[in-house]
């Protein structure tokens, strides 16, 4: 264990899937993870009980393996079944895709067909304002408009690839295809950048690899039942456990 205290702590901020505490230590945060489901910008909502619990064990077993293969992290450890500790960051304002399958806005937007396997990773920019609905954006967009550094954008790419590989491995034994997902990253006080937010179903597409069944958030988004039972058999085939 960190050692860090966080009892009876203020809360910093309030997002629509987790909570952020401060701790005695003002390098960290204690991150809560909420049982709210959020689609379409937030405007469709539900709460779910256990949905917390269920995120923050699947980000946070992701994170521990991540840690492992030495890509840059915000995340501490998991402190219990609803919270982690994380290292503070300020984010920058960008969400990161990658998309090895077309589906989702991609399909509306460009007309793609559904389900097709892309030749290589294709990366994609958004600016993260919710007022805007986070528009699609181009790197220049980003240096132009100061939300991110040449270099910073050249490892953003690179750890996100690299990501994107490392996800695909570990899924792909679990009988999971890594359709898309998406990344935050920020930068903590000595300004170094992290890979922050959630790795989790609500962020990422899997798809069951010989059904094909939908075991994200797009069971929430397009109402196709049993979403909680989708998460929980990301986490049982991630913690190796049977039935
Ligand atoms: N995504 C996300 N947060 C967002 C937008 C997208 O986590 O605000 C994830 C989403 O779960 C998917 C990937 O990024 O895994 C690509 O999403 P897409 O652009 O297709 O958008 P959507 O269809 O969700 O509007």
């Amino acid at each position: 264990m960190s050692g860090v205290k966080y009892a009876r702590s203020e809360m910093l901020y309030e997002g629509k899937a987790k909570r952020l505490y401060a701790t005695d230590d003002p390098e960290v945060v204690l991150v809560e993870y909420k049982d709210s489901f959020t689609a379409f910008n937030g405007e469709k909502r539900a709460e779910m009980s256990g949905k917390g619990r269920l995120n923050n064990l699947i980000s946070s077993r992701i994170f521990e393996y991540l840690a492992k293969n030495d890509v840059p992290l915000h995340f501490i450890e998991r402190v219990d079944e609803l919270r982690q500790l994380a290292v503070r960051v300020r984010i920058l304002p960008l969400e990161v895709v990658v998309r090895n399958i077309t589906t989702g806005s991609i399909v509306k937007r460009l007309g793609a067909e559904e389900g097709r396997r892309l030749p290589r990773p294709l990366l994609e920019l958004y600016y993260k304002d919710d007022a805007l609905g986070d528009p699609i954006v181009t790197e220049d967009h980003a240096l132009i408009f100061g939300w991110a550094s040449e270099e910073d954008l050249s490892e953003i790419k690179g750890i996100t690839l690299r990501v994107n590989g490392l996800l695909k491995d570990l899924f792909a034994p679990l009988g999971v295809v890594l359709v898309d997902f998406k990344l935050e990253f920020g930068r903590d006080s000595r300004g170094a950048l992290l890979l922050a937010d959630e790795i989790s179903p609500d962020t990422c597409r899997f798809w069951d690899s010989s059904t094909g069944d939908r075991l994200d958030k797009d069971r929430f988004r397009k109402d196709l039942g049993d979403v909680l039972g989708a998460y929980e058999e990301i986490w049982r085939r991630l913690s190796g456990r049977d039935g």
